[in-house]
């Protein structure tokens, strides 16, 4: 090992060190620098940390609900108090600019609103005398340990959107944040315990690709959140199911803004801008492509944008007056790089070239805001996520292409249409295969107490994140019929089948 930071494990409570040789590089995108080393878990090292929170979640599943909310209530003045170290930390290893990660922990602070409200989403339902003096009742409850499996983009919001309300109904968690932005998920933890949360409620365990299959394939492990890349998603989904496991896996998408003629287009083009470019490009529900319906909409839009895209600004996270930061590796920046060149070798056009950025750290995984037309729907750069910031224009001649192309699409996380038309906006949100619509919203991410989730090769599996779902998909329910007998009843057999 170097002699760089080594990054532990936090299980049961403790910031526990990798036992494994088996390690990795985090860099802080910004310069380009590593900055510690991460262990990678063995089977032995998660089967351990599993152990650990099993005996843990038996007694957390019999903590009443309001003692377990009275955590979620300190966790929460935590993460406000923390939000500005918070940020940083995510901002270093991340590379977004520190108000953009101030805005994911008050994003993920939303989570936290909703699994407060535990108490009142675990009531279950209750029927007097079904027949023969007998009533049924359901409960929720727990599953025991279950995994979130977590993606670099988001290092706080989406852990904290996929877990939280996990331990508010009693589970214990395994979390696996991405190798590439493993301190944000050490903070957490540390606020989770000074919020008072037993030990072994809440782990990370640091890993790739082999840590991550020894936790989907433990026996013990009750149900898999994942979010990530669409190919991983699909993979963890195949995998957990076939070990019976519940999973849901949440993957990329390519989110289209469509531009009707009647829009107010430079509300159009502000809110383009920041979806389309804000935190390097790189959200799942990143806005992905223009779609400006008719050639003059397409010629108008295109030129208002030009001229602000050249504006746009990469930079370090600590520069608060950088529009954005940079892309997460070098492998990354390489990636979209060669995007670029494939949909200009297909026959695209840039009309803002963003591959050299005047940038003061040039070590920096820094691109600059590119954007191009001549797009068609057979090229790559139509087809495919690309997560950066290269932004295609494609022109369609109606709303009906607009839906049908839509409708095509692999993807189906979030899209937006931009309209001063009820008819056309309702017609759009009832007709269109996207899980998530924003009519004149560019980003539709719900709110926390919404619930969260694409379509198509966007999610993998049932249950979504945020809002109601996730308390449904970290609990199973079941059902009571009781009797109480009165003294004086008869005895009686009865061989036929019960009804009311
Ligand atoms: P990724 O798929 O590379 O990694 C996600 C997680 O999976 C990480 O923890 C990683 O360690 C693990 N992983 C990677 N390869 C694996 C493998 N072969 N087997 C098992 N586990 C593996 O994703 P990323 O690059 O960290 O994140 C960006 C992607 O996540 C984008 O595609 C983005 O759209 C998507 N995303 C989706 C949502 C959503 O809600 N739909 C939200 C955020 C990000």
């Amino acid at each position: 090992m170097s002699t760089l930071e080594e990054v532990s494990h936090y299980i049961n409570g403790e910031k526990v060190k990798g036992e494994n040789d088996k390690y990795g590089y985090v860099y802080s995108p910004s310069n380009g620098q590593k900055i510690a080393t991460v262990p990678y878990a063995s089977d032995e090292e998660v089967d351990g940390a599993i152990q650990l929170a099993k005996k843990a979640a038996a007694k957390w599943a019999k903590t009443s609900v309001g003692k377990r909310v009275e955590v979620l209530f300190k966790f929460r003045q935590l993460l406000v108090e923390n939000t500005e170290e918070l940020a940083r930390v995510l901002g270093k290893e991340n590379g977004k600019t520190i108000p953009d990660a101030k805005g994911e922990v008050s994003r993920g602070i939303e989570s936290v609103d909703l699994a407060i409200g535990a108490p009142q989403i675990l009531k279950g339902e209750h029927s007097v005398n079904v027949g023969g003096d007998i009533n049924a009742y359901s409960m929720k409850q727990p599953l025991g340990v279950v995994t979130c499996i977590s993606p670099f983009n988001f290092p706080v919001m989406v852990p904290l959107a996929m877990s939280v309300m996990a331990v508010a109904v009693g589970n214990a968690m395994i979390l696996k944040p991405s190798e590439k932005v493993p301190h944000s998920a050490l903070l957490i933890s540390e606020l989770w315990e000074k919020a008072g949360l037993p030990a072994g409620i809440w782990n990370v365990v640091n890993g790739d690709k082999d840590t991550v299959n020894a936790i989907i394939t433990h026996k013990d492990i009750q149900a898999i959140s994942f979010v990530g890349s669409t190919k991983i998603a699909e993979m963890i989904h195949e995998t957990g199911t076939k070990h019976h496991k519940r999973v849901n896996a949440f993957g990329g998408g390519k989110n289209h803004m469509v531009i009707m003629p009647d829009a107010d287009l430079d509300k159009a083009v502000d809110s383009f801008l920041g979806a389309a470019y804000g935190s390097a490009s790189q959200r799942c529900m990143a806005i992905s492509v223009a779609m400006p319906v008719g050639k003059e909409t397409a010629a108008v839009f295109t030129d208002k944008l030009k001229e602000k895209v050249k504006n746009l600004r990469a930079g370090s996270y600590e520069d608060e007056t950088a529009d954005f930061g940079a892309v997460i590796s070098a492998e990354a920046k390489q990636g979209i790089l060669d995007a670029i060149d494939d949909a200009v070798n297909e026959g695209a056009n840039i009309v803002v070239d963003g591959r050299n950025p005047d940038v003061e750290n040039k070590e920096g995984f820094y691109l600059g805001a590119t954007l191009l037309d001549n797009i068609t729907p057979d090229m790559n750069m139509y087809k495919e996520e690309v997560f950066g910031p290269a932004r295609p224009i494609i022109e369609v001649g109606s709303i009906d292409e607009a839906i049908n192309l839509i409708n095509d699409h692999q993807y189906g996380n979030g899209v937006a249409v931009f309209t001063n038309s009820g008819r056309d906006a309702r017609r759009f949100t009832q007709e269109i295969e996207v899980g998530m619509v924003g009519v004149n919203v560019p980003i539709p991410i719900p709110v926390g107490y919404h619930n969260f989730g694409g379509w198509k090769d966007s999610r993998f599996g049932e249950g979504q994140m945020f809002g109601p779902d996730t308390a449904r998909f970290f609990t199973k329910t079941k059902t009571v019929s009781e009797r109480w007998f009165e003294l004086d009843d008869s005895d009686e057999t009865n061989f036929n089948f019960p009804t009311s």
